[in-house]
Parts: structure tokens; C-alpha cells; sequence
């Protein structure tokens, strides 16, 4: 039976990309070697290193101000990383706190200067985007989650903020069009829109590092990676590539306006059907409503327990929500096909036929 894979990340990735990486596992562009036994620092990887930081200049319209790297780490890094490079101890960074993610940066940017949450939806189980906060013209950054992939929230707008935002996109990097400019830094987890688990994406305005006073290790220091084009070390060659086949796949349908049609399509659809549904209820907000990651709860518990058979049944798998919002997730992010979104709504429809 097809499987629709709904999972939050490591997510599903676009069918052709798939099959391309398997191929250059076996033989990579007929070199009768595998991907995974190249050097990162021979000609046919830095082409895809070139390539995938092309790609991301584009999309994101950036120019040279801006640098771009492939780190490890994870997203998780990024919450010390950030904080380390940009904010002096006695300075103070400005946080908006939208759930677990962004609970985790602040609690990280604390081990290196003073932090101020500015914002927070902690109130309502972060089930909203708080709105009408501002930024202290004191804050050395404002730092905010796009997508709060547990949640289902996201930023339909972005805040004013004289200082530089940092963002975690993570959960929703090139899903909709984005003036990469408007950022001071961006960092995202390839394993959503992106590619496998593994490497890390990171945008930064060259001219906001290099101002702080304590002393970096080399590989925490962005300066050090921007100086070696992401290649101070060995970096994750297999999840660097599958990111640029999935940002050449994005540029070939559409770029990110195509995303954005798409995604909204699905979403509407989804949320359309959440709203009609005897069965079900909508977990947010609605003009925050995540178009990657939408979450619903069950009216009753039978019916939660039964819906996550009915759709296991029929393909659409890994839709459990998370812990501590309970009821279900289904993240719907770039590669999730219209038909994948159309079959779980199939399952609902019925479900309520037969319960509702
Ligand atoms: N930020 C967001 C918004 C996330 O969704 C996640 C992972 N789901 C993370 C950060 C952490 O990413 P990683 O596991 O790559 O450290």
C-alpha cells in the first residue's frame, strides 16, 4: 500500500531526490565511486557544495553581505552558537518564547549574556503567535521561531526590530517566498524542507559577527567556518548533497512561490476539513494556523484512539501528535504531495460517516 509519510522530521523528502541519492550511493555521477567514499574536498564535491550554496543565494535573494554554511550540530547548536558569536555578557538579547524550541534557545543564551523573553504564548500552551510586543532599542538581536513544529504556529508576518533577527526556520525554510536580507541570521535543520538529518543550514550578515569579547573554539566560531566555505573540517557530505538535489528540485517547480501555492493548497484543504469535521477540532489559533505542521485533537478519546488506527490503516502514518499537545500532527512540509493531503482528509470523512 502507498505510504503517505506525515512525520515531523526526518521528513519526507521529494520521491526524485530519493532516487537520485540512492544512484550516487551505488556511483556517484559515473565516477565508479560511491558518494559516501568521496573527499569533501575533491572537484565533484565542492561542485555540489557550490551548487547548494547558489541555490540557497537565490532563493533567498541574498547578496554578498551574507554568508552561507553547511554545519553539524543540528538546529539544537545553533541555540548556543548564536547566542555565543552575537551577545557579550553584560549585553542583552531579546527572545519571543512560541514553545520548546524556542524555550531551548533562551535557555542557552543565558549561559552567555542577559536574556529578555519580550514575548510569550506560554499562557495558552503556546498555542498562538503573540502579537503588539516591541523590541527594546537596547537588544543586540531579537530572536524568533518561524514555525513551531510541535505547536503548529507560525509567523505569518515578521516583527519590526531595529536590532538583527535571528531565526529558527527549521520547520518551514523555503516553504514560501523569503527577503533573506530582513534577517541578521537564519538557521534551520536540513531533516523538514531540506534534506536528511545532519547538516544544519546557516545564513549570516557577515558584519554582525566578529563583536564579541570572549574566545571561541574554532569550530563554534561562524568567522572560522565562512573563512573555509564550510569546509574547516569534514563536513556531512551525504546530507549537503541531498540538500542540494532537494533545492534543485524546489527551483524546478516553482521556487518558492511554487512552495507557497502548494503548501497553501494542502493546508487549506487540511484546515478546511478540521473545521467541517464533527469528529475533529482545530489545537490553535487560526490566523496562526502552521501551514506545515497542522495539528488536530480528536472530541473524544474512542475517536482519537480510532482515528489513529483508521489512518494508520490507510497509509497515513506517523500523524500521532506530539506529547504535550496530544491528539495529532501531520506535517504536510514541501515534498508532501496534494494526493497525501487528499487521502488523510478521505480517512477523516469517513471516520466521521462511520462515527461522527
Ligand atoms: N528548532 C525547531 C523549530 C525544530 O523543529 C527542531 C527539531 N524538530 C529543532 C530546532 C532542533 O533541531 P535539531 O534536532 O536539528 O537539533
Amino acid at each position: 500500500m502507498k505510504k503517505y509519510n506525515f512525520s515531523p522530521g526526518p521528513a519526507i523528502l521529494p520521491a526524485s531526490v530519493l532516487e537520485e541519492a540512492a544512484q550516487a550511493v551505488r556511483d556517484f555521477n559515473g565516477t565508479g565511486l560511491s558518494l559516501l567514499e568521496i573527499s569533501h574536498r575533491s572537484a565533484a564535491f565542492t561542485a555540489v557544495i557550490e551548487e547548494a550554496e547558489a541555490s540557497v543565494r537565490a532563493l533567498l535573494q541574498l547578496n554578498d553581505d551574507y554568508a552561507v554554511l553547511f554545519l553539524g550540530g543540528g538546529a539544537s547548536s545553533q541555540f548556543f552558537m548564536t547566542a555565543m558569536n552575537l551577545l557579550n555578557e553584560d549585553e542583552t538579547a531579546c527572545y519571543a518564547d512560541t514553545g520548546t524550541w524556542a524555550s531551548k534557545a533562551i535557555k542557552e543564551a543565558k549561559l552567555f549574556g542577559k536574556v529578555e523573553v519580550i514575548a510569550s504564548s506560554k499562557d495558552k500552551n503556546y498555542t498562538y503567535i503573540p502579537r503588539g510586543w516591541e523590541v527594546p532599542a537596547y537588544a543586540k538581536y531579537l530572536h524568533i521561531t518561524s514555525n513551531n513544529t510541535i505547536y503548529g504556529t507560525q509567523y505569518h508576518w515578521w516583527p519590526e526590530s531595529a536590532a538583527p533577527i535571528v531565526a529558527d526556520m527549521s520547520s518551514d525554510i523555503f516553504s514560501r517566498p523569503l527577503d533573506g536580507k530582513k534577517f541578521g541570521l537564519i538557521y534551520a535543520g536540513a531533516q523538514k524542507n531540506l534534506g536528511p538529518s545532519g547538516v544544519t543550514l546557516v545564513v549570516v550578515k557577515k558584519d554582525i559577527l566578529g563583536k564579541v569579547n570572549r574566545v571561541l573554539p574554532s569550530m563554534l566560531n561562524y568567522d572560522t567556518h565562512i573563512g573555509e566555505h564550510s569546509l574547516y573540517n569534514t563536513p556531512p557530505v551525504f546530507p549537503i548533497y541531498v540538500s542540494m538535489l532537494t533545492l534543485r528540485w524546489i527551483k524546478g517547480n516553482g521556487g518558492l512561490e511554487g512552495m507557497e501555492v502548494l503548501n497553501r493548497r494542502k493546508a487549506e484543504l487540511l484546515y478546511d476539513e478540521i473545521d467541517a469535521n464533527p469528529c475533529f477540532e482545530g489545537a490553535t489559533a487560526k490566523e496562526d494556523r502552521s501551514l506545515m505542521n497542522v495539528t488536530f485533537l480528536a472530541k473524544t478519546p474512542e475517536w482519537e484512539a480510532a482515528f489513529a488506527t483508521a489512518a494508520k490503516d490507510a497509509g497515513c502514518v506517523e500523524i500521532k501528535g506530539h506529547r504535550s499537545v496530544g491528539g495529532f500532527r501531520a506535517s504536510i512540509y514541501n515534498a508532501m504531495p496534494v494526493s497525501g493531503v487528499q487521502a488523510l482528509v478521505d480517512v477523516m470523512r469517513d471516520f466521521a460517516q462511520k462515527n461522527g
